[in-house]
């Protein structure tokens, strides 16, 4: 058994989803189960409609629920039409009903001006619900068995809505017994991705972009042997390719440095998604849709030692920073406890942590909460606030073992100003804090710096 997920340029049109079917099609020797984002963009366009409902625009929240409802409906009959009518009408009776459900909750929402995160994410759940109607019909039109599930009924969350964590022993159970019956009869399950539900049957989503997440969870569900990501690039690559042109592809990495660069920044892979597969030693890899020959990047427990010191440059943007100055740290214990206990109070988490003797400096990604934040911090000490930097990572484990580092790594960008450093405790990272204006300049000049010479064994 394998899981084969695809993103949502992987099913962003009809020319997109029958690549995907093609794929899947050539694995069936493999029991796959297929896991679908949200066509491209529709999860965004969902978050928007129940924006505007939640400010009682209705008017302006329809017409985005009509470009919706043409867009699942051109691909249904750009995917169906040949092979059997009936199939199509079938579809597009199935996307209608999910569409008029749709419009009910942005009108409710709308009518009463309040958006509840239970309601957001039953708003956003809608894009992998009918992504996955779509994929299941074209891989029954293509002649494979494909069979439409449900993932509300077993990836089974607590109610965090927004960003609900799964119970793995109950999601366990219950995908073993919805999946694995399918899969021994020989026909392919087509769930969707990001999305669950909690023991009472409301529904739920696991943050943005987790249905990578989705896939690992039902993956080490059921046992499989590899879990397959399907993206827009070729695999992990040493930098962003949208900010490095000749970024390269790694060909294998660990699941240590997969989750730290996910973690900081690079998008390819929800940083949670490893965590699943590092549990049960699943080998994770990453395959591009529209150059399926390419062998992408292989996630394995311990890959071979690489010439280069790092394995990959990995930036976030839209960082705050939050420090706090207090005399009352010196020599002082449970300081710093009282200061995440804020972070706790307000859901708030953190990336990046320096102290020094009078001073705390934290980083936030989600600075939503910052205003109560800065309110209860301002009780233990000087708060200031800064915005608009970037985290900045390299990733790599034999960072571990090669002295210097640092120094070269601040000598390529000398020129930068940096506001916070930190080496993390697994030592296979080394992150700081600069300008976000700055960002995508200095990942530049560090790729260039470490990847000018790549060992070719590892990197591609
Ligand atoms: P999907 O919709 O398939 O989940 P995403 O857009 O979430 O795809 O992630 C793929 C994107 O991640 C790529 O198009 C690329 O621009 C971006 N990305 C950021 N950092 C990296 C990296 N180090 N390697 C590969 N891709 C990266
Ligand atoms: N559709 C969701 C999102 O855009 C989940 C995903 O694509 O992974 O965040
Ligand atoms: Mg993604």
């Amino acid at each position: 058994m394998i899981v084969m997920k695809f993103g949502g340029t992987s099913v962003q049109d009809a020319a997109a989803i029958n690549q995907a079917v093609e794929i899947v099609a050539g694995k069936l020797d493999r029991s796959p189960v297929v896991v679908v984002s949200a066509m491209a963009g529709v999860t965004d366009a969902l978050l928007l409609i129940a924006r505007l409902a939640r400010e009682h625009r209705f008017d302006d929240a329809s017409p985005i629920i009509d470009q919706l409802r043409e867009r699942h409906l051109t691909t249904a009959r750009e995917l169906l039409n040949k092979p059997a009518e009936h199939s199509f009408y079938q579809v597009a009776q199935g996307l209608q009903e999910n569409l008029t459900e749709l419009e009910g909750f942005a009108r409710s929402v709308a009518t009463l001006g309040e958006l509840t995160p239970r309601t957001q994410d039953t708003i956003a759940s809608f894009g992998e619900r009918l992504s996955s109607a779509l994929v299941a019909s074209a891989l029954q039109a293509r002649g494979v068995s494909a069979e439409l599930v449900d993932s509300r009924e077993f990836i089974i969350t607590n109610d965090r809505f927004t960003s609900a964590a799964p119970n793995f022993p109950e999601t366990e159970a219950r995908a073993r017994y919805s999946l694995l019956p399918i899969i021994e009869s020989g026909r392919v399950p087509v769930a969707q991705g990001f999305i669950g539900s909690t023991t009472e049957g409301a529904t739920t989503t696991i943050g943005r972009g987790g249905s990578d997440y989705s896939a690992a969870i039902i993956g080490a569900a059921i046992g499989a042997e590899a879990i397959e990501i399907w993206t827009d690039v070729d695999g992990l690559m040493t930098a962003d390719p949208r900010v490095v042109r000749d970024a390269r592809r790694i060909r294998v990495i660990s699941f240590a440095e997969a989750s730290e660069l996910s973690y900081f920044g690079a998008k390819v892979l929800h940083p949670s998604t490893v965590l699943p597969a590092v549990e049960r030693a699943i080998p994770v890899h990453i395959f591009n849709t529209r150059n399926p020959e390419c062998e992408g990047t292989l996630i394995v427990a311990t890959p071979k030692r690489s010439l280069n010191v790092i394995k990959s440059i990995a930036f976030k943007r839209g960082v705050t920073i939050v420090n706090v100055a207090s005399t009352r740290m010196l020599l002082a214990y449970g300081f710093l406890r009282t200061i995440f206990e804020v972070f706790d109070r307000h859901q708030t988490s953190v990336d990046v942590v320096t102290t020094s003797e009078v001073s705390v400096s934290l980083t936030l990604d989600n600075a939503d909460q910052l205003e109560a934040i800065k309110r209860d911090l301002s009780g233990i000490g000087a708060v200031s606030i800064e915005r608009d930097k970037a985290i900045v990572c390299v990733v790599g484990d034999n960072l571990k073992f090669t002295p210097g580092v640092a120094a070269r790594l601040f000598k390529a960008i000398e020129s930068t100003n940096v506001n916070m450093i930190s080496q993390g405790a697994s030592e296979i990272n080394l992150t700081f804090v600069i300008e976000e204006s700055e960002a995508e300049r200095v990942v530049q000049s560090l790729h260039e710096e470490f990847f000018s010479e790549a060992d070719s064994e590892v990197f591609a």
